[in-house]
């Protein structure tokens, strides 16, 4: 490879693989012990807490204008799944060894836009709500945020805008709730975004402008614009700290759920989390929380798809978003919804520099099998990009990860292990596209 970076690039006989478009397992040789990592990150367990106390304050609002989320009393929350079945059927079917147990984390099922973008996305609008509404003296912290549902609120937020560049989940999760609200929303939505995202947020009352480019151009054009106009604001997918805030508190939610499903992670059992990821948002942000309440017995793996690996192709070469799948040679596009994206976030890289565990990549043609899979063995389903997740567990026996799990002192804990696939999105998949997915067979 004859790049002018390439001299300065760490793992060089992994990305030469990568640049092939082959699948890889890379190990974060950069990690470090969890209190040493998180001591030199500027966000913090409190900022979290503050998050989940926002979310707290906005329950009544959302239980009112989302009464889906009323059995949870307004908190968007997904379920905690035990799969066994489909551990046996990866087990079977990809001959490996899945020890412990096997959980679905789904927030594919949570409500209003039924994918993880729901956490970030959501969070990010409430707080701006919040901000301007303090800043014009319309609420106090104290007041029972229900005020926000009426058409007084309604109406004063129609005078602001809202923008963000998406290739469609988090559009759909900006767009419904800022339109909820009343806010001239504004979602600019990438030439890979599915038909059926951009209709139901029209639906929605959110305005879709689309671009025949990709991810990059959306978010591009959708900053310019928004920064022109005084009364607009906009989301950025890729340095917000906010958005991170709002995935981050999945982890402290998840606690609960351990506790009744009696799962225990300690020094003897180890967790596994595996997430897809894009920009590195949503993955970086749950593995953030995670890493903040379980320290060294949480291992959390990214799982990218091979032709779009950017955080892969930034965090192994050391580089971060100085480089984009496109320097080594890749399309950067995928079947998978979400994670066609170029360039990783550089915050991300850097807040899990040495925090994450390692970074997987799979071809395209897995994605859908899995997906079959699912479907089959547990009756769930999941968007084919979500699917990505369940790669780490099938690649526990390859010898990357039992050389990771080796140098963790894990080896003999294995069989106590709780791993967590994190299903990003599906719910709101349309039947018709479901039936097409099915069918779908790139290999
Ligand atoms: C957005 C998304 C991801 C990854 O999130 P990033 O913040 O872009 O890394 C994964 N899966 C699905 C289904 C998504 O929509």
């Amino acid at each position: 490879m004859e790049k002018t970076f390439w001299n300065r690039v760490n793992n060089k006989e992994l990305l030469e693989q990568v640049s092939e478009g082959k699948e890889v397992i890379w190990i974060n040789e950069n990690q470090e012990k969890t209190a040493d990592a998180l001591a030199k990150i500027n966000i913090t367990m409190a900022d979290i807490d503050d998050a989940e106390a926002r979310l707290a304050r906005f329950a009544p609002f959302i239980k009112k204008v989302f009464p889906e989320t009323e059995p949870q009393n307004g908190l968007i929350e997904s379920p905690l799944t035990e799969i066994p079945h489909m551990q046996k059927q990866l087990e079977e079917e990809y001959t490996t060894s899945i020890p412990g147990r096997l959980f679905l984390k789904q927030d594919s099922h949570l409500a209003i836009s039924g994918s993880v973008k729901a956490r970030g996305g959501i969070y990010e609008v409430l707080k701006h709500a919040e901000d301007l509404a303090l800043e014009h003296g319309k609420i106090k912290l104290t007041d029972d945020y229900s005020v926000f549902a009426s058409p007084e609120f309604k109406e004063f937020f129609s005078q602001f805008k809202i923008q963000v560049g998406s290739t469609g989940n988090l559009g759909m999760s900006i767009g419904i709730m800022s339109a909820a609200l009343g806010f001239h929303v504004i979602v600019h939505m990438s030439a890979d975004a599915k038909q059926w995202k951009k209709d139901l947020l029209r639906q929605r009352g959110a305005e879709v402008i689309e671009y025949n480019d990709d991810y990059s151009k959306a978010v591009e054009v959708g900053r310019k614009n928004s920064d022109a106009d005084p009364s607009s604001y906009f989301v950025d997918d890729e340095n917000s700290v906010t958005l991170f805030l709002g995935y981050a508190v999945a982890a402290k939610r998840i606690q609960k759920q351990f506790a009744e499903k009696g799962i225990t992670v300690d020094a003897d059992h180890p967790l596994f989390v595996y997430i897809p990821c894009g920009v590195g948002g949503a993955p970086g942000g749950v593995a953030f929380g995670f890493k903040q309440l379980f320290g060294d017995n949480v291992h959390v793996f990214f799982i990218e798809p091979t032709q779009a690996p950017c955080m892969l192709v930034g965090m192994a070469s050391g580089l971060q978003n100085e480089v984009s799948v496109q320097d080594f040679g890749l399309s950067g596009q995928t079947h998978a919804d979400g994670l066609a994206v170029g360039r990783a976030s550089g915050f991300v890289g850097g807040v899990m520099k040495n925090l994450l565990s390692g970074i997987l990549s799979l071809e395209d043609y897995h994605i859908y099998d899995l997906m079959r899979d699912i479907v089959n063995t547990e009756d769930i389903f999941l968007e084919p990009s979500a699917c990505a997740s369940f790669w780490g567990p099938i690649q526990l026996k390859s010898p990357e990860m039992q050389a990771y799990i080796e140098k963790m002192g894990l080896k003999d804990k294995m069989a106590n292990a709780v791993h967590i696939p994190w299903a990003t999105g599906g719910s709101l998949v349309p039947a018709e596209i479901r039936e097409e997915y099915m069918h779908t067979h790139l290999k």
